[in-house]
């Protein structure tokens, strides 16, 4: 199964990729998760990719590109994926689509999870992740066992730079001016989901979708 989650920062992608591929195991892409891991292992990507993501702006697409190129490459993507963050220009959708169209194989689902500005500004300022493996919690629903620690590894939580309000702020209008356009590029095939709800009847509307 190969699947597309598109959707504002902070609606829950995140959270809903992880069910979603564990449920069908394939693995869950993340250009976000896979920027940050090159940030924090100083390679030469993450050093080109900070100054972006710390002020909320996208990194240049033939960046990201090509190091989609590559994953696409490994081996856990032979009986699907989930892409979470990517395509986020429409400049990547056509690259996608080029990808896809050279490994002869097409995408099954693009799902987008909607949800309106005020309450996404209100979520993500209550965003906190793990700095070591990446857990993301938050404090409106999704609540460490132990205030700021990793119910996983038990180290302290922090809020990512990029969720602090002003730069969250940024990251709307990157994404209602540069990644909303690929609602439309996507229009024939698109589901829409309600993001409001809570996290697991977003989960079973997505889960629906694959049954309808
Ligand atoms: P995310 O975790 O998906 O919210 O991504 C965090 C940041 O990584 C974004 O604000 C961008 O700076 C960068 N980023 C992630 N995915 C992409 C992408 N597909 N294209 C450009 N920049 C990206």
């Amino acid at each position: 199964m190969r699947i597309i989650l598109l959707g504002p920062p902070g609606c829950g992608k995140g959270t809903q990729a992880e069910i979603i591929c564990k449920n069908f195991s394939i693995p869950h892409i993340s250009t976000g998760d896979i920027l940050r891991d090159n940030v924090k292992r100083g390679t030469e990507i993450g050093f080109k990719a900070k100054e972006y993501m710390d002020s909320g702006r996208l990194v240049p697409d033939e960046i990201i590109i090509s190091m989609m190129k590559g994953r696409f490459s490994e081996k856990d993507c032979k009986n699907g994926f989930l892409l979470d963050g990517f395509p986020r220009t429409i400049t990547q959708a056509e690259a996608l689509d080029d990808l896809l169209k050279q490994m002869k194989i097409s995408l099954d689902y693009i799902i987008n999870i909607d949800v309106p500005d005020e309450d996404i500004i209100n979520r993500i300022s209550k965003r906190l992740s793990c700095s070591n493996c990446g857990e993301v919690y938050n404090l409106l629903y999704k609540k460490p066992k132990n205030e700021m620690t990793c119910d996983s590894c038990g180290l302290k939580l922090n809020q990512r730079d990029d969720d602090k309000e002003e730069v969250v702020k940024n990251r709307l209008d990157v994404y209602r001016k540069q990644t909303a356009p690929l609602i439309k590029y996507y229009k024939d095939k698109i589901k829409n989901v309600d993001g409001r709800k809570n996290i697991s009847e977003v989960t079973k509307e997505i889960l629906n979708l694959f049954n309808s």
